[in-house]
Parts: structure tokens; C-alpha cells; sequence
């Protein structure tokens, strides 16, 4: 590290177990980022700050004015513009040594399990459970580690899964068969600090992996209720008849 990077990262490096090793870790480290919403906006750019070397962003959504609340990285004059192209030039402007890759199709398919299989992390900050579902099924193929968020209304939830460490349960042992009927923002309403809270810790525990500092519990999912300010944890066990990660291990990495 150079003497700027002591500078810039100096509190980081007093952290207790993190240091310098922790630092050029992240500094190494790849992670993707699907879905630059009101969860991406806010993980990606604590990501960035923090030092992690290369952002891959993906999302092909455009920018609307009813974004504004919550997806606080946009600018107004970003209106009509591609989110992940958006959050890429903002955050370059908050740190230029981060290298940001710009993904503005919808993942799927080859082209997600190619940009999983190139991260050390993925977050999960996508508003469909079809692509949540797609991603938790890459992640295990590739055995990578999967940190997933998920808000509604006055609700959050945040559950991260340690693929490279053990392989059950997944996300799909949590939602079986659930389709898009899902309720969107659009129809349901957020809040904008709800969703920031849980972007917020999406960072947290992309950081604590990709430095290898700290403790990500595999499967422990955190409920968090914004009107009534309380958070509650429940242990996810595996679903033994799970299509992913059951013992009949159908799934497929392109399914
Ligand atoms: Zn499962």
C-alpha cells in the first residue's frame, strides 16, 4: 500500500484483526453486485469506499424519478439513465482505484454463472425471485459465497450463505417454488431507511468475507420490522426434498 492508501484506509487498518491483511484483501477482491436498487446503491458504494479492488454491477433498469428516495447514489440529471452505468460513474467519483465492471442486461443463464464464478462474493440485491432463485442455484454450483436482502413496506430481511464452507441450507430452501406473483415496491411501497438499513449490512458481510475478517453465519436469517424498530433470527434448516441443495442435487447451474 501506497502512502495515500495508508491514509485513506487508516481507521480500517486500526480495526482489531483486520490490518493490513485485511485491507490488501479487499483490495484483491471481486464482487458482484446484482440489482443497483435501493439495497445495490447503498452496499455498492460502501463496498467501494472501503477499498474493494473490483465491482461487477449488473442491472437493466433505468433510473425514474420515484427512485430518488432510496436509491440516494442517482443524481436528479441521471433520470432515464442505466442504474448500473449511473452507479458506476458515482462511484468512481468517491474512489477512482475502484475498478467497476458495467452489466446492463438482465443476468442469467451463462453470462450470470460467468460473472459468479468470477467473484469472491455475490450480493443479492435484486427485486425478483426469479433471479434470486437463479443466483442462490449459481452460488452453490460454484461455491460461492451469497449474502441475499430482500425490502418491502416497513420490512427487511438479510441471510448470507457460506457455499464455500458448507452447502446447506440455500435460499431455495427458504421460498420453494415461489413465483414472481410476489408483491413489488410498486404495488406495496418502501421506505427508504429500511432498505438502506439492509444494504447497509449486505456491505458489512461482503466485507467481512472478501477480508476474511469476522463472522458471517451460514443460514441465519434476519427479519427486521422498521415500524416497530425490532429485529428478530431464525436458524433456516435445509428442506431435505430442496431441488438445489437436497440430496437429489438437481440443479443445474443454466437451469
Ligand atoms: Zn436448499
Amino acid at each position: 500500500m501506497n502512502e495515500l492508501e495508508l491514509d485513506r484506509y487508516s481507521r480500517q487498518l486500526l480495526l482489531a484483526n483486520f490490518d493490513v491483511q485485511g485491507q490488501l484483501a479487499l483490495g484483491e477482491a471481486n464482487i458482484l453486485i446484482v440489482g443497483l436498487g435501493g439495497l445495490g446503491n447503498i452496499a455498492a458504494t460502501y463496498l467501494a469506499t472501503a477499498g474493494v479492488g473490483h465491482l461487477q454491477l449488473a442491472d437493466d433498469d433505468k433510473i425514474e424519478a420515484s427512485n430518488l428516495p432510496r436509491q440516494v447514489l442517482f443524481d436528479e440529471d441521471q433520470i432515464g439513465d442505466y442504474k448500473a452505468q449511473a452507479a458506476a460513474q458515482q462511484i468512481v467519483k468517491k474512489n477512482p482505484a475502484a475498478k467497476v465492471t458495467v452489466l446492463t442486461e438482465r443476468l442469467a443463464g451463462e453470462a450470470l454463472a460467468n460473472c459468479v464464478a468470477n467473484a469472491d462474493v455475490v450480493l443479492d440485491c435484486c427485486d425478483n425471485f426469479a433471479t434470486r432463485q437463479q443466483i442462490n442455484r449459481a452460488c452453490f454450483k460454484l461455491k460461492k459465497p451469497l449474502v441475499s436482502a430482500a425490502a418491502i413496506r416497513w420490512e427487511g430481511q438479510l441471510i448470507s450463505f457460506r457455499f464455500d464452507q458448507q452447502q446447506s441450507p440455500c435460499y431455495e430452501c427458504l421460498y420453494p417454488e415461489l413465483s414472481d406473483r410476489q408483491l413489488s415496491c410498486n404495488e406495496s411501497g418502501i421506505i427508504g431507511p429500511v432498505v438502506g438499513s439492509l444494504g447497509v449490512l449486505q456491505a458489512l458481510e461482503g466485507l467481512k468475507i472478501a477480508s476474511g475478517c469476522g463472522q458471517v453465519e451460514h443460514g441465519l436469517l434476519k427479519l427486521f420490522d422498521g415500524f416497530a424498530g425490532r429485529w428478530r433470527e431464525l436458524r433456516l434448516t435445509q428442506d431435505t426434498q430442496c431441488v438445489v441443495c437436497g440430496s437429489r442435487h438437481s440443479c443445474n447451474v443454466s437451469d
